[in-house]
């Protein structure tokens, strides 16, 4: 279907947002209006909602003080808001019960003092605030002050860029003043399918090597945005193929069997019996690296500082992998030995990636097997406590996995048996 060339989009606001939403809409421009204020939906809702792809992110830009604005909005309609003086802006959840929020910004324009730093701020109008943003895909706004609702602008011709599937950026250094972007235009023209111009591909590729000038916050925040998206691995490929991820980090692998794999572990329905819901972009680390030894993930981790969680799963999932060959035949206890006390989310990316039986009983059922005793139960039978105590437990935990014990009955000689021979 070919996408709107439309210059007011009220109808489209009306097919795609509920009756709440809409309400709620006229009323931040009604009180808009009131302070003479002149409001616009803008970004990633505007650019989604052109593509026929409504998301419910709310950015609003204020001509004028956001601030006054969202309190006078918690003052009519209730909510909780956060504001943050020094960038004008406000984050205002309406409904406490409901973590949607609305972001409301104050328009300014942006400069850098250099390339790669984070950028000075300074309080404009819409035309400066859409300027400084990444491509021209995000700089459509819809007005929402009554009179204009739903109207169109499109100072960059973001319009003709969504109907042609292009990721532009806006002036030849935008790529130097905040590097960022090139991770962002890849993870763009990978979701939508669309492609890089011409001028910003040639522009990306000459400014890659600034890469290197940006914080691993900002990296690997960058990243951490790609990874959760379901076109993952065919942005990785992509910026493989750009020759960004040597940039990013040498030791960052890529090659066709991974992406196979990536990809067909990404695609799976979630593994029944885990219950686990590990953070996309964790499981999508793991995916990615858990390949490498330990000195290359430490490289990675020098670059990326990637949160502890993350690090610690890829780092057992790593150590893990060339040893699991070695458990196949083993008894239950020695598996269970093993995989214990490892992060669930390395043993779930492992199971992903390479399903084995023994990992998924594990999962489902060897972790929640215990005894019924325990410290006190060893205690009851005038047993000495001590560090023994783990072992003997321990023993007992086996003798239940391996199938030993099969009943409480079975559990007590077994008991029986121990105080007998620990006297
Ligand atoms: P997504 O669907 O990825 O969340 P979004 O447009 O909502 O898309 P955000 O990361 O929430 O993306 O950013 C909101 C808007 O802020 C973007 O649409 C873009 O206009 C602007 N923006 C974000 N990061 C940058 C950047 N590094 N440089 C310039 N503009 C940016």
């Amino acid at each position: 279907m070919p996408l709107s060339s439309a210059l007011n989009y009220a109808p489209a606001l009306q097919q795609s947002l509920s009756a709440a939403q809409l309400r709620l809409l006229h009323s931040i421009a009604a009180q808009a209006a009131r302070q003479n204020l002149p409001i616009y939906m803008v970004g990633g809702f505007v650019r989604d909602l052109l593509l026929q792809r409504p998301s419910q992110d709310f950015d609003i830009v204020v001509e004028g003080d956001a601030i006054p604005l969202a309190n006078a909005l918690v003052q009519t309609l209730g909510g909780n808001l956060t504001a943050h003086s020094r960038f004008g802006t406000a984050q205002w959840q309406p409904h406490a019960t409901d973590q949607n929020h609305i972001d409301l910004i104050t328009a300014r324009r942006e400069t850098y003092a250099h390339p790669a730093a984070l950028p000075t701020v300074q309080k404009s109008d819409i035309q400066q605030d859409l300027a400084r943003r990444d491509f021209s895909i995000n700089t459509l706004a819809l007005r929402l002050d009554e009179a204009h609702f739903g109207d169109l602008l499109d100072p960059f011709n973001g319009q003709a860029d969504l109907q042609n599937g292009l990721v532009r950026v806006l002036h030849p250094l935008s790529f130097t003043d905040d590097p960022t972007r090139i991770l962002r235009a890849i993870r763009y023209e990978q979701r939508y399918g669309f492609q890089l111009e011409e001028n910003t591909l040639r522009q990306l590729q000459e400014t890659r090597s600034r890469l290197s000038l940006l914080s691993a916050e900002r990296l690997r925040h960058e990243l951490d945005l790609i990874l959760r998206e379901a076109a993952a691995p065919a942005a990785l490929q992509r910026l493989h193929n750009l020759s960004v991820l040597e940039e990013i980090c040498a030791a960052l692998p890529w090659n066709p069997t991974l992406h196979a794999e990536m990809e067909s572990a990404l695609t799976q329905p979630p593994l029944p019996g885990w219950n686990l819901n590990p953070a996309p972009e964790e499981l999508g680390y793991a995916l990615w690296l858990l390949r490498l030894p330990r000195e290359r993930i430490d490289e990675i981790q020098t670059r990326l500082r990637l949160p502890l969680d993350t690090y610690q799963s890829l780092c057992a999932a790593s150590a893990l992998r060339p040893q699991l060959p070695a458990l196949q035949g083993k008894p239950t206890s020695d598996w269970v030995l093993r995989l214990q006390n490892q992060p669930l989310t390395a043993l779930y990316a492992l199971q992903l990636l390479n399903p084995i039986p023994e990992l998924q009983e594990y999962a489902q059922h060897w972790r929640h097997i215990r005894p019924r005793a325990n410290g006190d139960t060893l205690k009851a039978r005038g047993i000495p406590p001590g560090k023994r105590y783990q072992t003997l437990l321990w023993a007992l935990r086996a003798a239940w996995l391996d199938g030993k014990i099969r009943n409480e009955e079975e559990e007590e000689r077994w008991l029986e048996g121990l105080v007998i021979s620990e006297k």
